[in-house]
């Protein structure tokens, strides 16, 4: 049976901090807090300065503090931006460790082959080696392939199936499961590296998949009780 965001949430569910700022703002933070300006933590995180902006602005509200003064194109870290980097550092440090660990034992109490909603509602983009991959495993040509199921994508050489649902998805099974493309495979990413810098994508994850999900609620649960014994907005209160 497919288990929905809300479903599984229950599964993973612990208790949600009142005043939990909200952790994307956090990151944007980080990110402002390292390159001193709007502009660079824009360009690491791939956003607008206007999203990067309306988050600082947004997390100083919630903080009721001011994190930062502008001089001249520079921001200024006040001695609460300070205090909160510090307190942030270590578990953005840590992160990626947490998100992995996160993600086996989310992963292992789902079952995918019951879901199958990534097949549903996501394009995988493909190349030339996984059109030839996918090709072999229907027994047709590449070009046959590429006819009838894929038109072209963002750049040259890349390709989505035509249609979506996934034409190769059988009664939610694929079809070509030993060939499938490389994104297929490696869906839905929790396992790679610099989880922090491509946040806004697992964001958008949690919508499709009940894995992403959990881990994602999961990880907030983490970040506001890491450690033993530490509460990282009673740090905050302590600093404010
Ligand atoms: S190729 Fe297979 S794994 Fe990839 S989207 Fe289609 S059905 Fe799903
Ligand atoms: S990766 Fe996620 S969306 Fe895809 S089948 Fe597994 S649980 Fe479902």
């Amino acid at each position: 049976m497919y288990l929905p965001q809300a479903q599984a949430g229950a599964v993973f569910e612990k208790e949600a901090h009142a005043m939990q700022p909200d952790f994307n703002r956090l990151r944007v933070f980080y990110f402002i807090y390292r390159q001193k300006s709007v502009a660079g933590a824009a360009k690491r995180l791939h956003v607008t300065q206007s999203a990067v902006s309306q988050h600082l602005q947004k997390l100083e509200r919630e903080l009721k503090v001011q994190l930062f003064i502008r001089l001249h194109k520079r921001l200024v870290p006040t001695a609460a931006a300070d205090q909160l980097y510090r307190t942030l550092q270590p578990f953005v440090d840590d992160l990626d460790d947490v998100v992995h660990d996160l993600y086996r034992r989310v992963s292992a109490a789902i079952d995918c082959t019951k879901c199958a909603n990534c097949c549903k509602t996501v394009r995988p983009v493909l190349d030339g080696g996984d059109i030839k991959n996918c090709s072999a495993g229907l027994g047709i040509t590449p070009e046959e392939f590429q006819t009838e199921y894929l038109k072209p994508y963002d750049e040259p050489g890349n390709y989505v199936f035509q249609k979506i649902p996934c034409p190769l998805l059988k009664s939610d099974r694929c079809s070509i499961y030993r060939h499938r493309p490389k994104t297929c495979r490696s869906y839905p990413h929790l396992h790679k590296e610099d989880f922090v810098s491509r946040l806004w994508g697992v964001i958008d994850n949690c919508a499709v998949c009940p894995i992403v999900y959990n881990v994602y609620e999961q990880l907030k649960a983490e970040l506001w009780h890491h450690g033993d014994d530490d509460d990282l907005f009673d740090d905050f209160e302590d600093i404010f």
